[in-house]
């Protein structure tokens, strides 16, 4: 049987690889011709420990014959990476990355020993450089969208607004009223508008750039899935030319990479609490805030009485533009007087956590989540109610969209921003509401949640929507062949 090759290049960061990791094992599953080189670029370990530590597992882990992994080699930063955010510095050290993958690949096309044959390159949402790549060896490219098709209809549509009409996007966060915008059912308010898409730097220098490279993909596989998304599914303008949406979702972190003891104390406490009690708050990977808004939260959460885990992370130092949250030595350091000592036998205060068994355990009855896309993703799947409290990116579209369009959760706030230097705080009272909502056990929303959970499983599974696209994907990846 001769063996079809694909080539993986994931963007290092938590919300992105060990999805497309898990998309990989998939291929593989589904097809036994199939073997997967992910390309792996790591950021250095003081940046970023917790990705670094998901690579060590994932490599230590999912290496099989069908599934390798080969890391790039180190590269040495220029002062200029790190002038404009994170994600632009993330971007810099892929592209230097360009020379080696180029050369992964020819290694591949000329290895006349090889009785397999490269059908593909799948590229995350930000390496769509690499399509540059794989163009000069005519391999057909397929982007990986980590967000959801609301997002990347929005993307697109405003990337050809700017690029065949000409216009200045970043107007429309000036409207004084909500926008009607192809794949939303509503308008959407000004102030949820993605400062990825309105932030000229930010639009310029990175998005603009994402969905141009996008719209150069042979298809788009994107981790939603149809049922959630039914209208944004529907509504891309493509032309002939354009690439295939193909919704294949919901593909989920699902690696292991917390050391036992820290997973055992954390479920452990967990198996003690009654069913549906605990909500659960995380800001996702890149999120934290501000001592004066952890304090509120904490107030927040004291006066509505409800059990609680809570993931609280300490924010990077002020002026550092390459930023990552790390973990506090204290927690008292940061948290009201006292409040350690009387949420003792109600509460838990944690660093990091094994987010998808939390999300899957019994005693969890609610989330007050960022609206990250895979946060959202695993709610989902879980059945877990959310309420909305993003920070920034795309969330608070996100967050829109969970609590207008899907009426899937309750609103703390749509939106807030950590980006806004004149950001005012979410207050306790406010705070408290949202739980008091979020953890009704038979509100409407909970329900909603429950169907969608199932939903979401229905289409991983044959007949399932996400199977039936993943499996005409890998038909044209075989066929291409
Ligand atoms: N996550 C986790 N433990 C944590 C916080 C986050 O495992 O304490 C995982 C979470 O399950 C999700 C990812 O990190 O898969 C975060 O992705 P998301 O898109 O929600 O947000 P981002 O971190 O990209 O802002």
């Amino acid at each position: 049987m001769e063996k079809a090759e694909l080539i993986f290049v994931p963007w290092p960061l938590m919300g992105h690889l060990a999805q497309q990791v898990e998309l990989a094992k998939l291929l593989i599953n589904r097809d036994k011709k199939f073997t997967i080189t992910v390309l792996i670029s790591r950021l250095p370990a003081s940046l970023d420990p917790i990705t670094n530590k998901l690579i060590d597992s994932l490599v230590a882990s999912s290496t099989t014959e069908a599934l390798q992994f080969f890391q790039l080699p180190p590269t040495d930063p220029t002062p200029e990476w790190s002038s404009l955010s994170r994600g632009y510095f993330i971007q810099k050290q892929l592209d230097s990355q360009k020379p080696h993958v180029k050369k992964f690949i020819q290694q591949r096309q000329t290895d006349e020993s090889s009785s397999s044959k490269l059908v593909g390159v799948v590229v995350d949402m930000f390496s769509t450089s690499m399509i540059d790549v794989a163009d000069e060896f005519g391999i057909p490219s397929y982007v990986f969208f980590t967000s959801s098709a609301a997002f990347l209809g929005l993307m697109l549509h405003f990337q050809s607004l700017q690029d065949e009409y000409n216009q200045d996007v970043s107007e429309f966060s000036n409207s004084k009223t909500s926008l009607s915008f192809p794949g939303f059912a509503n308008p959407i308010p000004p102030s949820v508008l993605p400062i990825v898409l309105v932030d000229k730097p930010l639009w310029i220098h990175r998005f603009l750039l994402c969905a141009r490279g996008c719209r150069k993909a042979k298809g788009i596989l994107i981790n939603t899935f149809t049922e959630l998304e039914p209208y944004a599914v529907d509504s891309f303008n493509l032309s002939e030319s354009s690439p295939e949406i193909l919704p294949v979702g919901p593909i989920l972190n699902r690696v292991q990479y917390i050391s036992r003891d820290v997973q055992s104390g954390i479920m452990e406490w967990l198996d003690g609490q009654p069913p549906g009690s605990v909500i659960y708050i995380s800001f996702g990977s890149l999120g934290s805030l501000q001592i004066d808004q952890v304090k509120e939260l904490a107030n927040g959460l004291e006066r509505s009485g409800y059990r609680f885990l809570w993931c609280l992370r300490r924010p990077p130092p002020k002026n550092t533009i390459v930023d990552f949250p790390s973990e506090y030595e204290n927690y008292r350091d940061v948290l009201p007087e006292g409040f350690l000592d009387r949420i003792a036998n109600i509460g838990k205060v944690v660093g990091w956590v094994p987010q998808l068994a939390v999300l899957s355990h019994a005693a969890v009855g609610g989330f007050i989540s960022h609206c990250g896309w895979n946060s959202t993703l695993e709610s989902i799947w879980c059945g877990v109610p959310l309420a909305t409290w993003p920070l920034e990116f795309e969330q608070q579209l996100n967050a829109f969209q969970l609590v207008v369009e899907l009426e899937l959760s309750v609103e703390i706030t749509l939106d807030y921003s950590s980006m806004d230097k004149n950001q005012a705080l979410v207050r306790a009272e406010q705070i408290e509401t949202g739980i008091r909502k979020v953890m009704e056990s038979d509100s409407e929303v909970r329900k909603k949640v429950k169907e969608f959970s199932d939903k979401s499983r229905r289409s991983m599974k044959q007949g399932g929507s996400s199977h039936e696209s993943l499996g005409s994907l890998i038909s044209k990846m075989l066929h291409n062949s």
